[in-house]
């Protein structure tokens, strides 16, 4: 019943998957946080607390992490956490001896609060603090929290209070449809847990449970764990490129970005050389999602994990993925040819493309049709006191590499009628400023700031009844539309003119500099749009259908060859590297989703005039203001005033990929 879409981590991970994304950014460009001097809201003193040499830390707070006062030292954890579990105990209590009716979901609500704040605020924690003891503390927190979240799915008293009122036809009507939408996902976690089933099949999904947890970080562990080779292995010219140790030679990652094509393949094939016990780990993964859904009764994992998403079953995401691969087709030769030809001008006695060419490649090419200095200035708004963002934007030793967000406190209505604020975390790894200059943003930085505003004002604007759908706490396939949205804002020349000063002169920038800079986005990008589809495509047949009809690494060449087009490397097995598996199951292409919805969204209703005051209260209205409360098709709907196909779907993202070609026109002169 609990903490099913705790997305404050999830969101990150798809911050991840955002394509093409290190690719950019290099380009000596920057923008500068400008400060006002005008009062600020409570909002943008939060921004501002990053004066000269004293950063914003959130972790230096001995008055406790986010003014939380038990946290102010790592044993607090332990303090919050049992305070957390006695406070669940009393609900639980008073779930189940409370006659059923609105106060049932109220009193649900309070309950998944109560342990989802200890049980968030430890999961950024545990990831981001500096101190390892608060890191190890948050950690346990995360394993207690979470073992009392499987209790209470399993607890059958509490099942019922809720099963109560559902059942109750009368009682359900007299509900208003947020809280009847929140009660029904309360349900829904219930039964994915296995609830309504007898007490042995019950135990049986507590087991298969355990197992996937268990396979799942052997697996995501197996994901990032490097291959040694003997060095005399590899060409003595190019052995300097990698870590040794001792006569090995350690390859940690697929080094994408190497200039030498050698260096690149030898990492492509070393590093994913298939390892059996990987294997056996993804396939046993595999086939005991595929048990757990069957169980409690889905005929596949895929359907089990689509239920209340924009896709809703496994069908339509295959539809959108291969209508979306079909358009894509055409252009995507055109990509892999124009990377074939720089291949050749730069390596002309090896220039047959390959799988490990296209990182590289597409951003050589990038660079060259983006040649610009780019030095702006940002300055930060805000709106009232909305809630609170945490912004923790600078590089620091420890800090994890990842631009993220993470809700610290969900916001609901309380019993006495109060708003519980929310509270998020905006995580950047933005570089320190300088005695020679402020610190400067690339482009690619910028993008991600809005991307990340984007998720917090989801949370900001966000103003559901209950915490349990809070802000970004929505359908994963609909959690990165309003972040990707504020990327279309980044892109847009009218809105950097807003705040881009060149950080010396103040001089605005020249708007076909702007103009350039958002075409050479789209140099490649079909062929990265291309490789998307194909690892969600391989994603969705792994948990469909099982047995599977082939070994996974068959499944990977045929998929590859279909939907990707360069060609499968002889003992290569990516699967085993697609970390993403685990957390994403089955909805790797919610990132495509969204990215359709916020083209949708930006080409209907703020392309004409970004600013248009209209268009954004509609905006909040229709999609912020619900978080997850509302069904995620119904708030598209609402948005665009019509119903989107899957075609409409896939043209948006295909369009998107077309150049402007008045751009180079321009600069040709
Ligand atoms: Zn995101």
């Amino acid at each position: 019943m609990l903490c099913a879409q705790r997305l404050g981590s999830l969101a990150a991970g798809l911050a991840a998957l955002r394509p093409g994304r290190a690719a950019r950014g290099s380009l000596g460009a920057g923008i500068q946080a400008r400060r006002v001097s005008t009062s600020w809201s409570p909002v943008g003193a939060a921004f501002n607390v990053k004066p000269q040499g004293r950063r914003l830390d959130l972790f230096r707070e001995r008055r406790g992490l986010f003014g939380v006062p038990e946290l102010s030292a790592p044993e607090g954890f332990y303090i919050a956490q049992e305070e957390a579990l006695r406070k669940t105990e009393l609900l639980v209590e008073r779930a189940c001896s409370t006659p059923p009716g609105p106060q049932t979901v109220l009193i649900f609500d309070e309950l998944s609060d109560a342990l989802c704040r200890v049980a968030d605020l430890a999961d950024f924690v545990k990831i981001a603090h500096p101190e390892p003891a608060f890191r190890e503390a948050a950690e346990e927190t995360c394993r207690s929290i979470g073992t009392m979240v499987e209790k209470l799915n399993t607890n059958v008293e509490l099942y019922q209070s809720l099963q109560k009122l559902l059942s109750d036809k009368k009682l359900v009507d007299s509900l208003d449809v947020e809280t009847r939408r929140v009660a029904e996902l309360f349900m829904f976690d219930f039964e994915i847990s296995g609830i309504h089933l007898d007490e042995e099949k019950r135990k049986r999904a507590v087991d298969l449970n355990v197992k996937i947890l268990d396979l799942s970080s052997k697996f995501l562990m197996g994901t990032n764990f490097p291959n040694k080779i003997e060095k005399h292995l590899l060409p003595d010219h190019i052995r300097h490129n990698f870590v040794r140790d001792g006569d090995l030679v350690v390859v940690d990652g697929l080094h994408a970005e190497a200039p030498n094509d050698l260096v690149r393949e030898a990492a492509y094939r070393i590093f994913l050389y298939p390892n059996a016990s990987q294997l056996k780990y993804l396939e046993e993964l595999l086939s005991n999602r595929d048990l757990l859904a069957k169980l409690v009764g889905y005929s596949t994992f895929s359907h089990r994990a689509l239920q209340g998403t924009i896709a809703q079953k496994p069908e339509t995401v295959m539809q959108f993925l291969e209508k979306l691969s079909d358009k894509l087709c055409e252009r995507t030769i055109k990509d892999f040819e124009m990377m074939r030809q720089m291949k050749m001008k730069l390596n002309p006695q090896n220039s047959e493309l390959m799988p490990w060419d296209p990182p590289y490649y597409s951003g050589v090419i990038r660079a060259e049709s983006c040649r610009d200095e780019l030095r702006v200035a940002v300055v930060h708004e805000s709106e009232g006191l909305l809630g609170y963002i945490y912004c923790d934007f600078f590089q620091r030793a420890d800090k994890p590499h990842q631009d993220c967000h993470f809700t610290i406190r969900g916001g609901r209505l309380k019993e006495d009628g109060d708003y519980q604020l929310p509270v998020v975390v905006l995580m950047l790894n933005l570089p320190h400023s300088s005695r020679n200059s402020p610190t400067l943003l690339t482009p690619g930085m910028m993008e991600n700031l809005f991307h990340e505003m984007g998720h917090a004002m989801h949370s900001m604007l966000g103003r559901t009844r209950y915490q349990h759908v809070t802000g970004t706490r929505c359908p994963t396939d609909f959690a990165e539309v309003p972040s990707i949205l504020m990327e279309y804002f980044s892109n847009d020349y009218r809105v950097v003119n807003q705040f881009a000063r060149h950080y010396q002169t103040g001089q605005p920038l020249p708007k076909n500099m702007v103009s350039r800079l958002c075409e050479s986005k789209k140099v490649c990008a079909a062929a990265d749009m291309q490789l998307q589809v194909f690892y969600a495509t391989l994603d969705q047949i792994y948990h469909g259908e099982h047995p599977l009809r082939k070994p996974t690494t068959d499944i990977l060449k045929e998929t590859q060859e279909k939907f990707y087009g360069l060609p499968y490397v002889p003992n290569t097995a990516w699967q085993l590297r697609f970390s993403h598996l685990v957390g994403y199951g089955a909805k790797y292409y919610s990132y495509l989703m969204s990215r359709a919805v916020a083209s949708m969204v930006w080409k209907e209703c703020f392309l004409q005039d970004p600013f248009n005051r209209a268009a954004g209260e509609r905006y909040r209205r229709e999609m912020l203001a619900h978080g997850g409360g509302k069904e995620p098709m119904l708030m598209v709907q609402g948005m665009l005033q019509k119903c989107p196909s899957i075609d409409d779907f896939v043209n948006a993202l295909v369009s998107d990929l077309d150049l402007d070609f008045e751009t180079f026109l321009m600069d040709s002169k």
